[in-house]
């Protein structure tokens, strides 16, 4: 960087695929201690929500982070609003604990839509462990397949599976995971990330095979510290609150009904707010 940018600052923008963006921050305090698995929560504006973002790739030196976010309501459109040169009003973090990396031997990491993103960090500290990483990533469509690239660049091998057919396999990620599983039994552990139904599916799978699994949750998460209960899920019958505790936890141990139901407790407020803001955008 040849200037010196404000604090939360956008420094680069780019668009990922219709509805999913990728920027990154200027945010010092957060690049000198973040690691694989570990997330943010920002605010956009002053009045704006918290929402938490996975920390996809960072610099210590250049101070920067990387999000990538999918617009799928108010806060992440107002965020997707933003251009380089314009300023975030808040960063926590980095918040939750980092992946459990060690030297497991063969790994498999499932993705699905925008938290294909999200396997990059973890895969490339596992390929610096002397992993051997296989990925297996999703999504609806081949427009909206994210991150092929740079997985390939950090991962051996990235198979593509897409619902409609359009690239790689054509049927759903948990499908080409089972087909993977049913032929090779050497994979030691599995990092699943993506949608809760996605991730239901296939710890199911890696479950069938009795493979150790990770899922990423995704709990409706407020302060990020622990105080407000927001995030809270259960695993293995107890309560855990995905923000201190995880946001990795056994896969195979999740109530993921129950995570199902929680994530569309405030949808009737969502959409409300999503009413607003394309109401302000229209000037009305
Ligand atoms: P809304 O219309 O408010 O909500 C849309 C849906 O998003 C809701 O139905 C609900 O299921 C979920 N959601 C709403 N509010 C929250 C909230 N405060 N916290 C979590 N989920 C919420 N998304 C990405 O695109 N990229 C990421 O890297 C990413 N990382 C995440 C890491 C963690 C640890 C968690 C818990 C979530 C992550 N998410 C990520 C999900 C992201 O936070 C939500 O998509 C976002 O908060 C939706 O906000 P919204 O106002 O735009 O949408
Ligand atoms: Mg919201």
């Amino acid at each position: 960087m040849n200037y010196n940018p404000r604090k939360y600052e956008i420094i680069r923008k780019r668009s990922l695929a219709s509805n999913i963006r990728e920027i990154c921050i200027y945010a010092p305090s957060v690049a000198k201690s973040v690691k694989p698995g570990q997330f943010v929560i920002i605010m956009s504006d002053e009045n704006s929500e918290r929402i938490p973002l996975t920390v996809i790739d960072w610099s210590k030196e250049e101070g920067w982070i990387k999000l990538v976010f999918q617009e799928v309501g108010a806060s992440t459109i107002k965020l997707g609003m933003k251009d380089e040169g314009d300023t975030l009003y808040y960063i926590a973090g980095p918040l939750g604990n980092p992946s459990k990396i060690e030297k497991y031997g063969k790994v498999i990491m499932v993705g699905g839509g925008v938290a294909n993103a999200a396997l990059y960090p973890i895969a490339r500290e596992l390929r610096n462990t002397n992993n051997y990483i296989t990925a297996i990533i999703g999504a609806r469509t081949a427009e909206l397949l994210i991150y092929e690239k740079e997985l390939k660049e950090v991962c051996d091998e990235v198979l593509v599976s897409t619902d409609d057919g359009s690239k790689g396999f054509k049927g759903f990620a948990s499908e080409l995971l089972d087909r993977l599983l049913g032929k090779d039994s050497s994979y030691r552990i599995a990092w699943i990330i993506g949608p809760a139904p996605m991730m239901k599916a296939c710890s199911e799978v890696t479950r069938k095979y009795g493979i150790i699994s990770y899922a990423s949750l995704n709990s409706i998460m407020v302060c990020g510290v622990g105080m407000c209960g927001a995030c809270r899920i259960r695993v293995g019958g107890k309560i855990r609150y995905t923000c201190f505790e995880g946001p990795e936890f056994d896969a195979h141990q999740v109530d993921w009904d129950e995570l199902l139901r929680r994530l569309t407790m405030y949808s009737r407020e969502e959409k409300i707010a999503l009413e607003h803001l394309q109401k302000e955008i229209r000037g009305v």
